[in-house]
């Protein structure tokens, strides 16, 4: 058994907490490996690590910071591939999906390697006679990462390059199911020059977690992961004096008009529901084609590409769609298919009859595509977040109807369009109570100098993840004014000071 470590002071440290769970390939469902759990004392080593790195990284020029990333840099797309291979061993997702969020991630190193740019600051003078004054972003301290099982690297690099550019330490707290990419990117960050402590990760669960929360020297938390989990996080570190962003689940609707390009927003929808096994925050779950005509023939184009659709591990290349992450969420998606057949959906294509016959793979935590007809709002398949490969069809009468129950939804993480009218698009971009908005584009996913974040129960904070927002969540802002003595007699003054 290889048993996957925490990462302080630039080397693995084995877990002395004596607790670990075992992490599982969802490809064969078999574990050769165990991920240590900290204990409370782990927890607080690690943040002392970061605390005791922060005084002189904060105070290294940015542009020396963003050197180190730049060599980061330079490194992830060398190694790309061995990276990928581990999220795969552990996530499931095809090799080219792995690369692919590899990509993603490392984008977040491009944005923050322009951090001297980011973090100019604003000057006026003469704001009062001989008086000037000037803003600057300062870092915030010890930052703490804590990330879902979906996006292993992607995720964690969605935080931690702005965080560090920005004069911080950070502790990541990676998921305990795919926990081996954390290793190899912490040891990249010190190959490429990081200081000891400055980059610490930490495995564990829910103590591990909890510890951070409660740490006095931990001045903001970015989590991302489902929404009870996010809401706890957002309320337990607020209520410790923390700066927190806590990104949350989703539940993403495609609305198809009758001027749209079916074949268009057929493939668009293939890959969008079914794509990383629809375990993406921003997979599109629910199909809403204006008009029955519409519904019947996007069904007509999508069943013959559900049926064909390649199941199989990350080793076969010709994987489209790999297995689910552990065989309790297995579990939890044909339970709530089940449900939902037993509350009048109708199942098209059936993902359950699906077997992996592959050898050596029989007893991975496959199912194949399902398309559900004749959803409704009632159902728990549209209230529940199912986080696996099943598009729903809620068939609308109108627009409206559509953006109705959009905005009926308690998450509101990405949407899109598919038309050909310009007004429609439009009204739909503007008026709809998402944060993240496609049209004809199936997974809006901002690019890094953008930012991430959805709306209503898809956020908690105030701050989206990466782009500006990035830096101003991990920056706090001084203003300092100033005046230099001139020789002239100054005298007390007792009211408030104005322009002088
Ligand atoms: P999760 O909420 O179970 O776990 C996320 C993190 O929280 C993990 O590190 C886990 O160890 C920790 N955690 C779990 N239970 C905890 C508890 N009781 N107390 C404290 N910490 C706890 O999420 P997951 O299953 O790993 O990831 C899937 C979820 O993440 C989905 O809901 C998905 O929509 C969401 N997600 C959202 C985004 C986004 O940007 N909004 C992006 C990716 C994933």
């Amino acid at each position: 058994m290889i048993e996957i470590a925490h990462y302080i002071d630039n080397a693995r440290v084995a877990g002395t907490s004596g607790r670990s769970q075992p992490v599982f390939d969802p490809a064969t469902g078999e574990s050769s490996k165990t991920v240590a759990l900290a204990s409370v004392e782990e927890v607080n080593t690690a943040v002392a690590s970061a605390r005791a790195a922060w005084p002189a990284w904060s105070k290294t020029p940015a542009l020396r910071r963003a050197r180190i990333l730049d060599r980061f840099k330079s490194i992830l797309w060398e190694r790309a591939d061995e990276l990928a291979r581990a999220i795969s061993s552990e996530h499931g997702k095809t090799h080219d999906d792995a690369l692919g969020e590899v990509t993603r991630g490392l984008e977040v190193v491009e944005f923050a390697v322009g951090v001297p740019t980011h973090l100019k600051g604003d000057f006026s003078e003469n704001v009062g006679t001989g008086v000037d004054t000037y803003n600057i972003r300062q870092s915030l301290g010890v930052v703490a990462g804590i990330t879902p099982f979906n996006f292993p690297t992607m995720v964690p690099m969605w935080m931690f390059p702005v965080a560090l550019a920005c004069g911080n330490t950070f502790v990541l707290k990676p998921s305990e199911r795919d926990p081996s990419a954390s290793l190899l990117m912490a040891e990249w960050l010190t190959e490429a020059g990081l200081p000891a402590g400055v980059f610490n990760v930490i495995q564990g669960d829910k103590l591990a977690v909890d510890t951070l929360l409660h740490h006095p020297d931990v001045a903001a938390i970015s989590f991302v992961g489902s929404t009870p989990i996010a809401k706890y996080i957002h309320e337990t570190g607020s209520a410790n004096g923390k700066r927190v962003q806590a990104l949350g689940g989703a539940k993403n609707h495609a609305v198809i008009m009758p001027d749209a390009d079916l074949d268009m927003a057929a493939n668009a929808l293939m890959g969008a529901a079914f794509g990383s096994a629809g375990e993406r925050c921003m997979a599109i779950s629910v199909a809403v084609p204006v008009t029955d005509a519409v519904a019947d023939a996007l069904i007509e184009r999508l069943v013959p590409k559900i049926e064909a659709l390649k199941v199989g591990p990350a080793s076969d290349t010709a994987s489209e769609m790999g297995p689910i992450v552990t065989q309790q969420a297995l579990e939890r998606i044909r339970g709530l298919i089940d449900k939902g057949e037993a509350q009048g959906a109708k199942v098209v294509t059936d993902g359950r009859s699906f077997r992996q016959d592959k050898q050596g793979y029989e007893n991975g935590y496959y199912i194949g595509g399902t398309l559900l007809d004749n959803v409704t709002p009632e159902m728990s398949v549209w209230q529940e977040e199912i986080f696996g490969p099943v598009l729903s069809v809620v068939r609308s009468n109108s627009y409206q109807e559509a953006v109705d129950l959009i905005s009926s939804c308690q998450y509101a993480n990405g949407t899109a369009i598919f038309t050909r009218d310009g007004d429609t698009a439009r009204a739909f971009a503007q008026d709809i109570e998402v944060g993240m908005v496609g049209v004809n584009v199936p997974i809006p996913v901002p690019m890094a100098f953008h930012s991430f974040g959805g709306w209503k129960a898809s956020i908690f904070g105030d701050h989206a993840i990466h782009g500006m927002e990035g830096i101003r969540f991990y920056t706090r802002i001084k203003t300092t004014t100033l005046r230099w003595p001139t020789g002239q007699r100054t005298d007390a003054e007792f009211v408030m000071p104005t322009l002088g």
